[in-house]
C-alpha cells in the first residue's frame, strides 16, 4: 500500500537506538498513531530536530498497517513550531501530554482534537492566565471524548434544579435529592457549575477575554476534571 500523507502534532517523543525517535502522532484526519522515524537523528540526513519535536505541527507520509502498532513515519517536515517560551512551554507540553494520555490510540476522526490543540498552541502566548487556557482544553478533549462533564440535569433523575453536587463517576452533575445515594458527589456551588458550561461553550481563540480564576474557583474545576480522568481515563 502506497504511504498516506498526514498533518499531525507530536504529542510525545521518545529517543529510540541510536538515531531513530518515536512519536505519539495527533493527526488531522486518521486518528492517534505511534510511529517509528527511522534515522532522522543521523546528522547526515540534514532533517532539522524542529520536525521531530514534542509540540512541533508536521506534514509526513506514514505507511498504515492493518493491525495497530508502530507505524513507520517517513519524510517528517515541519508545518508550526510554535516557538513558545519558559511558562508558556511548560503549559504546552502539559496539555500535549493531556491529550496523548486521553485520547486513545486509534482511527478514528480526529480533526476537532486536531483543531483544538492546534489552536491552543496558536493562542498561548496571548493568554493572560494559564490557568483558563488548562481548564478549557482539559474539559473540551473530555468533552469530545464522551466523558462530560454533563451539566444541564441531574444525571440520576433528570432534575434540572438543585444541581449543587458533581460526581466525577457519573460525569457530571447531581441534584440536591439524588446526592445521598451517590457516594461519590461532592458539594459544588451552582455559580462553579456556570462556569464550566461557560468554558465547554467558548472558542479556544477566545480564551484570552479570561483574564483570571481565582484559587477556590480554580481547584473545584480541577477537582471536577480529575475525577473524571480518575474513573474513566486508565494510566
Ligand atoms: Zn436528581
Amino acid at each position: 500500500m502506497p504511504p498516506t500523507r498526514i498533518r499531525a502534532l507530536i504529542l510525545k517523543k521518545i529517543n529510540f537506538r541510536e538515531t531513530s525517535v518515536i512519536v505519539h502522532l495527533l493527526t488531522d484526519s486518521i486518528g492517534k498513531i505511534s510511529g517509528l522515524m527511522k534515522g532522522v537523528r543521523n546528522p547526515s540526513k540534514k532533517i532539522p530536530p524542529l520536525a521531530y519535536q514534542q509540540g512541533s505541527c508536521i506534514e509526513c507520509f506514514v505507511y498504515l498497517r492493518q493491525k495497530p502498532g508502530l507505524e513507520l513515519v517517513t519524510r517528517p517536515e515541519i508545518i508550526e513550531s510554535f516557538n513558545l517560551q519558559q511558562e508558556d512551554a511548560v503549559l504546552w507540553r502539559k496539555l500535549l501530554l493531556t491529550a496523548d494520555k486521553f485520547i486513545p490510540a486509534s482511527r478514528f476522526n480526529s480533526k476537532p482534537f486536531f483543531d483544538l490543540l492546534f489552536t491552543t498552541g496558536c493562542v498561548i502566548p496571548q493568554a493572560k492566565n494559564q490557568r483558563p487556557v488548562e481548564i478549557l482544553v482539559t474539559e473540551r478533549i473530555l468533552f469530545l471524548l464522551g466523558f462530560g462533564p454533563f451539566l444541564e440535569k441531574c444525571l440520576v433523575c433528570g432534575s434540572e434544579k438543585h444541581l449543587n453536587f458533581f460526581s466525577g463517576k457519573l460525569g457530571g452533575v447531581v441534584c440536591v435529592k439524588c446526592q445521598s445515594g451517590e457516594p461519590t458527589a461532592f458539594r459544588l456551588p451552582e455559580k462553579h457549575i456556570q462556569v464550566l458550561k461557560f468554558f465547554r461553550k467558548i472558542p479556544v481563540n477566545q480564551i484570552s477575554m479570561v483574564k483570571y480564576i481565582p484559587d477556590g474557583l480554580f481547584i473545584n474545576l480541577k477537582k471536577c476534571l480529575d475525577e473524571i480522568v480518575r474513573y474513566h481515563i486508565t494510566d
